[in-house]
């Protein structure tokens, strides 16, 4: 009898409908899983993997029909472009009309890693990828499984994040399982993702570079590698103290089932606060959540209590904050009130995804 390999014994133990698993370390990747990854992608097929900032979800980025089933499986609109991953700088020429000097400096610095650049397309790059759009979006991640798969895949993977559209991206690999184990072909599982929120994405394509998602990579990071750039205003009317006056803008995404509202002021009103509103909720027979970290654990005697890091690294608040508003849903609970964390390295991302898993509901415990 054929002796048959690893992967094989996973597809014929898995119902058909269901993706392949494949487990793997960076230090030890699966170079069979990852052929085979490379082929189904290849093949016009879908395959979840890795990265440093959450799981991808991943297709061939110059067939058409590898992105119409990136956004069937998503259920994403198909006017929101895919972000196209790389695996080595000179790829990405053949995708671009030209990339500025501004933004040669900028991979210099963070290539590979946490950042996306924009430009202006090149005609191998079909508009089913850029939804619609003559610009196109790249990036270089910094992960061993990412990179081998897309140079197996033939260089060009597109990929959002690997979530039903409207949920918390996935930093876990049965993140992905829970949201598209049915809808895809195979998921790479590579454990626990190291950033936790998606990349910053730099827009190469005006005169002045500007910030359009804020990331690992700050604002204050980027300037010290440009001479100029500027924060998209769309981004800067969702700041904790402005309410954006555009209704559009107050949309939810990342969204918990459960209300979520944000607690922000002193510190010693903060606490005050989320305990007078867990009582409450507790009181009228509701299941309430807490977001807290290592530090305030002790402030809050009741409801159901996660904390999500610590204030002293603020990556570690980063990276958890999906994992804990998907925990939340599985919980149960009515209602969740979160610490405001405007911390100084990742404070801009992480109150940016906040925000809006919030749906922009905000309670300031000083004034009200
Ligand atoms: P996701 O990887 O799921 O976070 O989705 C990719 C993000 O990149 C979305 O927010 C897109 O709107 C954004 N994006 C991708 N391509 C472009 C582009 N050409 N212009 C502006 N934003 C883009
Ligand atoms: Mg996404």
């Amino acid at each position: 009898m054929m002796r048959m390999t690893a992967i094989e014994r996973m597809a014929e133990n898995t119902d058909m409908s269901h993706a392949i698993l494949a487990r793997m370390t960076e230090e030890n990747p699966d170079h069979e899983a990852l052929k085979k990854a490379g082929k189904i992608l290849r093949e016009g097929g879908l395959v979840a993997f890795p990265t440093e900032t959450v799981y991808g979800l991943g297709g061939d980025a110059l067939n058409p029909e590898s992105s119409k089933k990136i956004y069937a499986a998503k259920g994403r609109p198909s006017d929101n472009p895919l972000i196209i991953h790389i695996a080595d700088r000179e790829s990405l020429l053949p995708l671009v009309q030209e990339v500025p000097a501004a933004a040669e400096r900028l991979m210099d610095a963070y290539w590979p890693g946490p950042l996306t650049m924009i430009f202006r397309k090149s005609e191998i790059v079909p508009y089913e990828t850029t939804g619609g759009l003559d610009t196109v979006a790249v990036r270089f991640p910094n992960n061993r499984i990412a990179c081998e798969m897309i140079r197996e895949a033939g260089g060009y993977v597109a990929a959002p994040s690997a979530n039903t559209s409207g949920r918390p991206s996935p930093t876990l690999a049965s993140h992905v399982e829970e949201d598209l184990g049915d809808k895809i072909d195979m998921i790479l599982d590579g454990g626990q993702v190291e950033i936790g929120l998606e990349s910053t994405i730099v827009d190469f394509t005006e005169e002045t570079p500007v910030i359009l998602r804020p990331g690992f990579l700050n604002q204050q990071m980027l300037e010290e590698v440009l001479a100029e750039v500027r924060m998209d205003p769309g981004l800067e009317s969702e700041n904790v103290h402005v309410r954006p006056k555009a209704p559009g803008m107050r949309y939810r995404h990342y969204a918990p089932k459960a209300k979520l509202a944000i607690v922000q002021g002193k510190q010693e009103n903060v606490f005050a606060r989320i305990r007078q509103l867990v009582d409450e909720g507790l009181e009228q027979g509701a299941k309430i959540g807490v977001i807290c970290t290592e530090e305030s654990r002790a402030e809050y005697p009741k409801g159901e209590v996660r904390c999500i890091g610590s204030r002293a690294d603020d990556r570690t608040i980063a990276r958890h904050l999906f994992e804990i508003l998907r925990d939340f849903d599985s919980a149960d609970v009515d209602r969740i009130y979160t610490e405001s964390f405007d911390t100084p390295h990742m404070g801009q991302a992480i109150m940016n995804r906040l925000i809006k898993a919030a749906g922009h509901e905000i309670i300031d415990a000083d004034t009200e």
